[in-house]
């Protein structure tokens, strides 16, 4: 494995290293010639680039890896473009993008915990460990994570497929929904079905998971089989629902998504 996580947060002599700069959720990727790569660089202070926060993520290839939030009207320098996170998928590959992920998701949760959550006076940043700390009462908080779930649910050789109202046109995915206060995965699994297609469903089996920084999700995947009832889809969530073959499925998700593995996995075993 390219990258290892670091234990501490802190990390003093910052040169050389690899940098995942952030403009809201744009990346700062080098472009030479063919090449695209993220930025290592000896020197943090780029002339126009300043840092509004900074964290030490862990070792890229033996070197000290970092992210930092640029101000919004941060301007990329010469030989550099600010790229959507989700299109480092396809540039940089499936690592690279993991690491961006990350990266987005603790600068997000920095930018949103500036303040305590129980009294209003401002937090710093723990040295031992990724929390920030009120300064008055002492309240800890960590990066906050939101497990969800989502299900590939098979009946014959068919996959059950949702058209949520919040997709782009066409485009249909497996039922996906966050886990609520005391739920098991496997219940979420159920509720989350049953709400929005009518369908019940058996043999819940764990697939995979994917962190999903957009905001703060943990997709923890799954498979299951029809176990009965008919398609009555909740409208406020869900405009159409459908048993889909293999060799004939609508739009669906892009490869960086873990609802295409999902459905690609469905493809391979029932083509
Ligand atoms: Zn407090």
């Amino acid at each position: 494995m390219r990258f290892i996580p670091a234990e501490s947060p802190v990390f003093n002599n910052i040169k050389p290293g690899w940098w995942f700069f952030l403009r809201n959720d744009e990346l700062l990727i080098k472009t030479t010639g063919e090449k695209t790569e993220i930025p290592f660089m000896d020197d943090v202070n780029i002339p126009g680039l300043e840092l509004l926060c900074m964290h030490y993520l862990g070792k890229l290839d033996g070197s000290p890896c970092f992210t930092a939030e640029l101000t919004v009207d941060a301007q990329a320098p010469e030989g550099m473009v600010f790229q959507g996170v989700r299109g480092i998928f396809g540039l940089l590959g499936e690592e690279i993008f993991q690491l961006a992920c990350r990266a987005v998701h603790i600068l997000q949760w920095d930018r949103n915990s500036q303040f305590c959550g129980r009294c209003p006076n401002p937090t710093r940043a723990d040295t031992l460990e990724r929390a920030k700390v009120c300064s008055m009462c002492g309240f800890r908080s960590y990066p906050r994570i939101s497990p969800a779930t989502i299900t590939a649910v098979k009946r014959d050789k068919r996959i059950l497929l949702a058209r949520a109202r919040r997709f782009p046109a066409e485009l249909y995915s497996v039922v996906a929904g966050f886990v609520e206060p005391g739920e098991t995965l496997e219940e979420c699994v159920k509720r989350e079905i049953m709400e929005e297609t009518g369908i019940d469903v058996k043999n819940v089996r764990y697939f995979g998971s994917q962190p999903w920084p957009f905001p703060d999700s943990l997709m923890i995947a799954f498979t299951a089989d029809y176990a009965g009832g008919e398609i009555r889809i909740d409208k406020n969530e869900i405009m159409d629902a459908g048993w889909f073959s293999a060799d004939a499925l609508p739009r669906i998700p892009d490869k960086l998504s873990i609802a295409w593995r999902l459905i690609d996995h469905f493809i391979e075993n029932n083509l």
